[in-house]
């Protein structure tokens, strides 16, 4: 079996050479996959793996703009549309400067997975561009984000590609970009979700990452015998799947402790209640602070420069800000302090050496293409409401969400059960792969 995997990820990364993100998502797919698939006659003999991590196609693109001193600047603007097979593309945008198409390909690989195990139509893909909003004035991101979808247009459509935001893409450049979209068709149509209420957004969008997260760590802990509530809870990140997550874990009674972004994390041993958190949105989403500002209002926090947030004791942990950010010095230290559960609200945060400590210390540990599936599955859901012409209220939504984050849960058992121990990243890789793989084998080889 060794030698199977062996030889297909040296093809694999043959191909894609420089491509380290999107070989780190290949190998942990093929680990769990490949097995499953030399067990199965249907898929044996099918190259259909081999199939998958080949993107349907990749459009890069110029994006030209002019900034607030008159200065033309230039960026690259992507989008990998990687599988079709059960749905139409779809997949967020990310600006941010380390975007890459290893980066976007890691992304869009995975999302062929969480999208299958949402139980919606939807195919992976995922896009962006190398700019950063951030110390941008709001003329510069609407000039970026209309130069950006004056060429994404043509590739895009509410049948064929449906972006969504993600790092550096919030309701304001979705907003943006829609406009510009509905300007370039003259059509008003669900072409992106994450959209403003208003104009076609469905409720609980920008909360659903962040409460899925949690709603999975629930389902994963009340498995196991009990639940968050009166937990200690370590939060990375502070952006929008950070935020939610947060509120979540506060609704359900758990305590959280740190939050973070790119500059180093804040702790505030007395726990984040909702005023506190009320406040952070409004440092984070209105006046686009750093989170260091958070310690001004409540001196008895501390800020940490330069780390992340893994050194506090915690029960549970929730990676929410980027890939790669907890590696296996971090899940050592995390575990030594008695960390239970792990639920990623970001993509592919735990390195694989982190992954590893965590399934051999038999920890609770759910990758994010099971864990933070609920963000595209109301996204999703936007995308019923749209077609309908009709908006669901924010319990329907909510429910529906719990549901589909239930039955993600339910997947990974169903694949992932091992005596006493559930491996998520089997459950969750085997589970999504089935589905594509069936659908792919009745299309036949296109
Ligand atoms: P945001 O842009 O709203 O927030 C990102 C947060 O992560 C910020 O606090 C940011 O800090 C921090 N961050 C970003 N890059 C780094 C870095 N290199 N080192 C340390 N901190 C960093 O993004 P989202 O909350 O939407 O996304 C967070 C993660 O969740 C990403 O992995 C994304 O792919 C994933 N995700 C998002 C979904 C969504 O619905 N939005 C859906 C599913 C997954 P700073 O401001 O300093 O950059």
């Amino acid at each position: 079996m060794d030698k199977v995997i062996k030889d297909f990820l040296a093809e694999v990364s043959k191909r894609n050479q420089n491509e380290p993100e999107f070989m780190q998502a290949v190998t942990e797919v093929a680990e769990t996959v490949i097995p499953h698939i030399v067990k199965n006659n249907v898929y044996y003999g099918q190259n259909i793996l081999m199939r998958m991590v080949e993107p349907e196609r990749v459009v890069s693109f110029r994006v030209a703009w002019i900034d607030d001193q008159e200065e033309i600047q230039v960026n690259r603007g992507y989008r990998i549309e990687m599988n079709s097979a059960i749905g139409p593309y779809k997949g967020g945008l990310r600006f941010h400067p380390s975007v890459n198409l290893s980066v976007l390909k890691f992304l869009a690989f995975e999302q062929i997975f969480k999208n299958s195990l949402t139980t919606l139509p939807m195919g992976g893909g995922k896009g962006g561009s190398d700019f950063d909003p951030k110390n941008r004035s709001d003329t510069e991101v609407m000039r970026f984000c209309q130069s950006f979808m004056t060429e994404l247009f043509r590739h895009i459509g509410p049948n064929r590609d449906i972006p969504a935001g993600d790092i550096g893409v919030g309701s304001r450049e979705i907003g943006y970009m829609f406009g510009q979209y509905k300007r370039l068709k003259n059509e008003f149509t669900g072409v992106l979700t994450g959209k403003g209420i208003s104009w076609g957004g469905s409720l609980i969008r920008p909360e659903a990452t962040g409460y899925g997260v949690v709603y999975f760590v629930q389902k994963m802990m009340e498995h196991n015998g009990a639940g968050i509530k009166g937990k200690k809870v370590v939060i990375s990140g502070s952006g929008n799947v950070a935020q939610y997550a947060a509120e979540k874990t506060i609704q359900l009674g758990g305590k959280v402790l740190t939050l973070s972004d790119s500059s180093g994390y804040i702790y505030d041993s007395e726990g984040i209640n909702e005023e506190k958190l009320a406040h952070l949105m409004e440092l984070k989403n209105i006046k686009r602070a750093r989170i260091s500002a958070y310690v001004e209002k409540y001196p008895k926090a501390k800020f940490f420069a330069s780390k992340t947030p893994w050194e506090i004791a915690c029960e549970v942990a929730i990676p929410c800000a980027t890939q790669n950010e907890l590696n296996d010095k971090d899940a050592t230290l995390l575990i030594k302090n008695g960390c239970i559960c792990v639920g990623e609200g970001a993509n592919m945060p735990s390195t694989p050496g982190a992954i590893n400590q965590f399934i051999n210390h038999k920890i609770l540990y759910a990758p994010g293409k099971a864990s933070n599936a609920g963000g595209v599955a109301v996204s999703g859901l936007e995308m019923a409401q749209n077609s309908l012409r009709y908006n669901w209220s924010r319990n329907e939504v909510d429910a529906k969400l719990q549901s589909i984050m239930g039955e993600i849960h339910q997947s990974c058992l169903d694949f992932g059960k091992e005596e006493s121990f559930v491996n998520y990243v089997k459950g969750a890789n085997i589970a999504g792969f089935v589905k594509v793989a069936d659908a792919m084998l009745a299309q036949g080889v296109v």
